[in-house]
């Protein structure tokens, strides 16, 4: 009944009423006579658990393991009680402090219970080995509530029920650092939704495009060996019933039907270029990869292929060599290799196709190991015309000539004249990579329209959806790049995502309802969004003006943001080239060296010419996505007016206008949030560092969320439904007939505390557990 959906009416669907009454807690002065254990620190930073001897003055004697040791009073932290090792909602802790939910956390880990709820967020460790939490027996289970362990099938769960209920889209929305665990937490939801769509087939397609995805976007680095360089959102669609013949239908789940689900992926990548890391292609650091896939096509080509794109091992290539890391342990390239072609099939690109798509990888290869020789005494290049230069050409299907020509010349206008220049060897080497990752960022794109294409089950998209967001977590190295600046721009910006719909609508409703809450305050980011974004003297902005003056460097951009943006709070400038910025969740050192060159992403005319002409074999390829990378800035000499008519988008707008599209997308949906963690930095089992773990829980919010729930009234109910749900079981007809006065006789008559409840203009609002008991009433009464 509907009556039956009011009664735990939230804002925040996945808020629930909390069974278990328990004061709350959450405080940091300690009463040492009261309680026996407390929380000490070690010198390191780790907490330890001990027990309070004796307390004089400001001291206190306390044991711990055997040993006895002397620390400031002040210093303790109160313990929660043994009874409450290991539970499964951060929430029910009595004492809600750092050390206490640290503790609770590797409670569970230690046993391979490796998610727990804080409140309406999931929190997931990285176990980083099997764990016995999933597959049929355990989706099952989560499908008939025969469990209510926090898992990632239950957020899926929730999702797909909320979805039914409330008639409004839902997202899963998955954050967390690299290597924290975020695209096996996307798969897991996959699967379960998969697993309740499953009939039509559709959701073996769909777990097979994992497999590709992951080939051709993921890479070894530093932090994860299989770390997805592309953020994606997968998009499932469900069709209502009424249009299924046929078809079993899922009773359990109205008149929706899981049974033929279509999977929508949707690229966040803009353009194949910016989110996709493309520079990867190229260059990348010592210890780290190239995409999967080059190495998979070397190692696991079978002969007749090989010949055919003249294919060696990838030691034999530049692009996968320079690294010095061309496999990973316990990776099977040239295994992994059949499972890509074997999901290829199943997507249904044609072997023709797989063979074209491979020869561009072969193309792309070759054309690293294009080496230039000196002409003149101007320093100016030509490309040797070896074996390299003419597999590339084969490869792509143009003249050794044409090919010669693109990778040394540019053609300039001036005037109504059109001039020849000629290359110098770093011109030639910047051309000859651009060439080449603009041939795979294609290839990518074109991927992800087969797969599109390939999954969306007759274009029907009218239903409600469920979203799964993976996107690359908040990015913080020793050297970033113009890839952090952007990534970290996106998290931050679905940080005040997180922050709006956990904190801010939450606080808005208590206040607009003149309730009496006390403040909470909470990381706002605002201010970090502003330097980014703001017109005409934020980050962004600074960034394109800079790139269209043919005499911008990195240098004069990093000037420019020093003498723009020091009143920014979140922005200081550093010596040279840098700058940092203060993030939500930590300070990042900026190095603008190649800022410029990464926003005009510059691909010549010269090189579009080339591969629009050539026979290559995905002319379908070329043709659409080449024209749309003519569209980028074009600056520099060729246009010396700078901002002429020609001027299009530079690569940081368009990344923000795709985050903006994205955001638009989640801002309608019911948002489910799943915080990875990653509990050291090592991708070992079994460890569990602290300060790691704390750093991240600090940073995404998680223990903000905790106190915020506890402490506000989480269930709320207007009067009108109030008074209509419990009015019949006053003793006494009161002689108020309006909603306000009958909800407040019932609060009397059940003798419900003042400081449980609050009564708003509209609604009433409850600490969590009050309304247990007016249902046990009303449900023994009818
Ligand atoms: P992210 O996408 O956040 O960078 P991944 O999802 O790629 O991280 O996870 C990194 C690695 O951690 C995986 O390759 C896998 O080995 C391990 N891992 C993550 N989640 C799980 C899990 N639930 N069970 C087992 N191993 C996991
Ligand atoms: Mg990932």
């Amino acid at each position: 009944s509907d009556a039956n959906q009011d009664a735990v009416a939230s804002p925040s669907p996945s808020v629930s009423v909390f069974g278990s009454e328990r004061r709350w807690a959450d405080t940091t002065s300690y009463n040492t006579k009261k309680k026996l254990q407390a929380w000490f620190q070690l010198a390191n930073g780790d907490w330890e658990l001990g027990k309070i001897i004796s307390t004089s003055g400001n001291e206190s004697v306390i044991t711990s393991e055997g040993k006895v040791l002397t620390v400031k009073s002040e210093s303790l932290v109160p313990a929660n009680p043994d009874i409450l090792d290991g539970v499964e909602d951060l929430m029910q802790l009595s004492y809600l402090n750092e050390p206490s939910v640290l503790y609770d956390l590797q409670y569970r880990y230690n046993q391979d219970m490796i998610y727990t709820k804080a409140g309406p967020v999931l929190v997931a460790i990285n176990p980083f080995k099997k764990v016995p939490l999933y597959g049929n027996d355990f989706i099952e289970a989560y499908r008939n509530k025969s469990t209510e362990n926090p898992h990632v099938y239950a957020i899926a769960d929730t999702a797909i029920r909320e979805m039914i209920r409330d008639e409004v889209n839902q997202s899963i929305i998955i954050s967390g650092e690299s290597g924290a665990g975020k695209t096996e937490t996307a798969k897991i939801a996959m699967q379960y939704l998969a697993a309740l769509g499953g009939g039509s087939g559709i959701e073996y397609e769909i777990l097979k495009t994992n497999p590709i995805l992951e080939a051709f976007g993921n890479a070894k680095t530093l932090r994860n060996d299989n770390s997805s360089r592309f953020g994606k959102l997968i998009e499932i669609n469900f069709s209502e019933t009424g249009k299924i013949s046929g078809a079993r239908i899922q009773t359990s789940f109205g008149n929706i039907s899981l049974k033929n689900a279509s999977f929508m992926l949707l690229l966040i990548c803009g353009c194949g270029a910016v989110l996709l890391e493309k520079s990867r292609v190229v260059q990348c650091m010592k210890g780290e990869r190239s995409y999967h896939i080059f190495y998979q096509l070397c190692a696991g080509a079978p002969s007749k292929l090989r010949d055919k794109l003249h294919l060696k091992s990838g030691n034999d290539y530049k692009y996968l060599k320079q690294s010095d890391c061309c496999s990973i342990d316990g990776v099977d390239d040239a295994l992994n290799f059949h499972i890509v072609t074997e999901a290829l099939d199943i997507v249904h690109v044609s072997r023709e196709d797989q063979e074209s798509v491979f020869a561009m990888l072969a193309a792309v290869l070759w054309l690293g190991n294009v080496s230039f020789t000196v002409i003149d005494n101007e320093n100016h290049v030509e490309p040797l015309a070896d074996e390299c230069l003419v597999t590339v050409a084969e490869l792509i299907g143009c003249k050794v000539e044409e090919l010669k020509l693109a990778l040394s010349t540019r053609k300039m206008r001036v005037g109504h004249d059109t001039i020849i220049q000629k290359l110098t060897l770093s011109q030639a080497t910047d051309t000859r990579d651009a060439l080449a990752k603009s041939i795979y960022a294609c290839l990518f794109e074109w991927l992800v329209e087969q797969i599109n294409k390939s999954l969306a089950v007759g274009k029907r998209r009218t239903g409600r959806s469920i979203s799964i967001l993976d996107i690359y977590g908040f990015e913080s190295f020793e050297r970033n790049s113009f890839e952090q600046f952007c990534i970290n721009y996106a998290n931050e910006r679905l940080q005040q995502h997180f922050n709006r719909h956990l904190f801010k609508l939450e606080q808005e409703e208590y206040i607009q309802d003149g309730i009496d809450w006390t403040k909470v305050d909470f990381e706002d980011n605002q201010d970090c969004l502003n330097l980014y974004e703001k017109k005409p003297l934020g980050l962004l902005s600074l960034l394109d003006e800079e790139s269209t003056f043919p005499n911008g460097t990195d240098l004069t951009f990093a000037n420019k943001l020093k003498q723009h943006l020091q009143s920014n709070s979140c922005f200081r400038g550093e010596r040279g080239k840098a700058f940092t910025v203060s993030h939500y969740a930590g300070e990042v050192t900026y190095d603008t060296t190649a800022f410029l060159e990464k926003n005009r992403d510059l691909l010549h005319m010269d090189s579009i010419q080339l591969l629009s002409s050539c026979s290559c074999h995905l002319p379908q390829i070329f043709a659409s996505n080449m024209l749309a990378q003519s569209e980028k800035p074009v600056v520099g000499p060729l246009h010396k007016s700078g901002r002429g008519d020609s001027q299009k988008l530079s690569v940081a707008t368009k990344f923000k206008g795709q985050l903006f599209q994205l955001m638009k997308r989640l801002e309608s949906t019911t948002p489910h949030f799943v915080r990875c963690i990653k509990p050291n930095n090592n991708q070992s089992p079994r460890s569990y560092n602290q300060g790691l773990v704390l750093q991240q829980l600090r940073c995404c919010g998680v223990l903000e969320v905790v106190r915020i729930s506890r402490s506000g009234f989480p269930t709320r109910m207007t009067h009108q439904k109030f008074a209509r749900r419990y009015g019949f079981l006053l003793l006494e007809n009161t002689i108020s007939q309006d909603p306000l006065g009958v909800s407040v006789a019932i609060l009397h008559q059940f003798g419900i505390l003042p400081e449980m409840y609050q009564v708003g203009y509209t609604k009433l609002f409850f600490r969590t557990g009050q309304i247990g008991m007016l249902e046990d009433t009303r449900n023994r009464t009818l």
